[in-house]
């Protein structure tokens, strides 16, 4: 998949460009594009649809702010879904009113047939799933057009036959007191027939609900939050219409070593007092398997080390993020008598061989403790540059 182009660019408008703004921009790219004056374009059906979504998130205040602040991916979910350039005349065919650009939208729905209604299902992942991609079943109910009716709800050789309650017209008139009101005729709900003898398998109803078992391919690199969309799996039409589409929500189950952020997996690292201060090569986990990390002479407690391209591929096809590790000093708390002797040795040392940052520091807080003066701050740098 291509990097979507920013939507202000899109429609060639400035960020802080007003509805009106934002509108006639559109309407201008719409006329352009339009699939009637740019027949077998697959270019300008492109741009024509990428201008409705544009157009579709930069117009309602609410995605618009969330746009702002967090991009695509802020209106990635339930941000535009125009999967064809009927579904634009769907959402904006009466935005124009009359004109040149009613006529067209006008046109164009008359002959649209209704689509089936999307569906959707879920499917959980483990980390290591997630990034490497991976086919998983899901399951979702669906109905189906009766097989044995065909969908008619009528039972095969049987017919429907004019309603006797309301003669055919499907309407009745009510009376109370002076009042009359005219309803939907409640024996055959408005349809004016009613079938003589029901079809068994789906009771009447034309249509039976089905366990929908299906693979689904998983793209590498999915995040938690993401969904998949399985076009045509929808719900079937109900006029003859193309079926809606089935989305796949996909969540990723929480990892006992990486945590992801983006594309990166960040690992916490726990290494000695002894491997910190002396360096040390430690084994370290990766989505392919332990690998080894030299850690330097000196590294500090949450010093972060990168493995580059050893996080998470991008599933939108850019560069793979990094694996980080953060490395923390643990500290013991039980020591052998050898141990501790080692330390206490270590520990009368440090007395006479003082760390830079703890020096700094035990000179800032003498400095702290004598300076109650806001002057105390300019003696203490006079004093230190004497010491330098
Ligand atoms: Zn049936
Ligand atoms: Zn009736």
């Amino acid at each position: 998949m291509a990097t979507k182009r920013d939507y202000y660019q899109v429609l060639n408008v400035v960020r802080t460009a007003g509805d009106k703004e934002v509108a006639a921009a559109y309407r201008k790219l719409a006329i352009r594009y339009h699939p009637d004056s740019n027949p077998d374009d697959p270019a300008a059906t492109e741009k024509f649809k990428e201008a409705a979504e544009a157009y579709e998130v930069l117009r309602d205040p609410e995605k618009r702010a969330r746009y702002d602040r967090f991009g695509h991916a802020g209106v990635e979910s339930g941000g535009a879904q125009f999967h064809s350039v009927e579904d634009i005349f769907e959402a904006f065919g009466d935005m124009f009113g009359g004109g040149i650009f009613g006529d067209l939208f006008g046109g164009r729905r008359q002959r649209r047939r209704r689509r089936g209604a999307d569906l959707k299902c879920d499917v959980e992942l483990s980390l290591e799933e997630a990034a490497k991609g991976v086919k998983k079943t899901v399951r979702f109910g669906r109905s189906e057009v009766c097989g044995t009716c065909g969908g008619s709800g009528a039972k095969p050789g049987s017919a429907r036959e004019t309603c006797r309650q309301c003669g055919g017209r499907g309407q009745v008139v009510q009376s109370a007191g002076i009042l009359r009101v005219q309803t939907a005729c409640p024996a055959c709900r408005g349809a004016g027939s009613m079938l003589t003898d029901v079809c068994e398998d789906c009771r009447g109803q034309g249509a039976t609900a089905k366990r929908v078992e299906m693979n689904v391919v998983i793209p590498a690199g999915i995040d938690d939050g993401m969904r998949i969309r399985m076009p045509n799996e929808g719900e079937p039409s109900p006029d003859g219409g193309p079926p809606g589409d089935c989305y796949c929500f996909v969540s990723v189950r929480r990892h006992e070593l990486f945590e992801r952020q983006g594309n990166d997996l960040v690992l916490q690292l726990p290494i000695t007092y002894c491997q910190a201060t002396l360096g040390a090569i430690a084994e370290v986990p990766t989505l392919d398997g332990p690998d080894a990390l030299e850690i330097p002479r000196g590294t500090q407690s949450g010093d972060v080390f990168r493995l580059r391209g050893r996080g998470v591929p991008d599933p939108r096809g850019g560069p793979s993020g990094d694996l980080l590790i953060q490395t923390h000093i643990e500290t013991p708390r039980k020591l052998t008598a050898k141990q501790e002797d080692l330390l206490r040795q270590l520990a009368e040392l440090e007395h006479t061989h003082v760390t830079p940052h703890r020096k700094t520091f035990l000179e800032k807080i003498r400095g702290y403790f004598t300076s109650e003066s806001p002057d105390g701050a300019a003696e203490r740098d006079r004093r230190e540059e004497s010491e330098a």
